[in-house]
């Protein structure tokens, strides 16, 4: 659980969620329907999404880590233009949950990725640091807020408390 791969064939075949870490060297434009236009500047970007079909996580990712895919989803954009330096999955996880774990972080555009959710004002979020700092503090993120969850019952974190005293 909340393990980080560089390479999808290191995540399971298995329903869940997962959070994905972009790069991205120069800015790019999105425009989301019935939204202003909106661009994303050069740096660190979090997507944080569910995998339910065939081949669950590790087929998902394999998606995202490809190049040349047909655009589908607003994270498309990004994952061509962008690097993706990897993912942390989680298996039977919910990807709104995860967003809300990281609600400490800016939103860069609200609506992207979550046009069918209810819940979350966007499933991007911005990582402020450097890449190395984004995944030792984010795996020892995850692995602080499910030893909380599983501490409490099973109930979802909704703050991520070791995030907010980081930078
Ligand atoms: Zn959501």
């Amino acid at each position: 659980m909340g393990e980080f791969c560089t390479h999808a064939a290191d995540a399971p075949p298995l329903p869940g969620a997962y959070v994905l870490a972009v790069e991205l060297a120069a800015p790019l434009a999105v425009t989301l329907p019935n939204r202003p236009a909106a661009s994303l500047g050069p740096g660190h970007y979090l997507y944080c999404g569910s995998a339910r079909g065939p081949g669950g996580l590790r087929a998902r990712l394999s998606r995202h880590m490809r190049r040349g895919k047909t655009i589908r989803w607003h994270i498309d954009r990004l994952t061509e233009t962008g690097a993706v330096l990897g993912a942390w999955f989680f298996p039977g996880g919910d990807e709104c949950e995860l967003v809300a774990t990281l609600s400490s972080l800016p939103v860069p555009i609200a609506g992207f990725g979550s046009t069918d959710c209810a819940r979350c004002r966007s499933h991007l979020l911005q990582w402020p640091g450097g890449a190395t700092s984004a995944i030792d503090t984010l795996t020892l993120h995850f692995a602080y807020s499910l030893w909380i969850k599983n501490q409490d019952g099973l109930r979802p974190v909704r703050d991520g408390k070791l995030l907010r005293r980081l930078p």
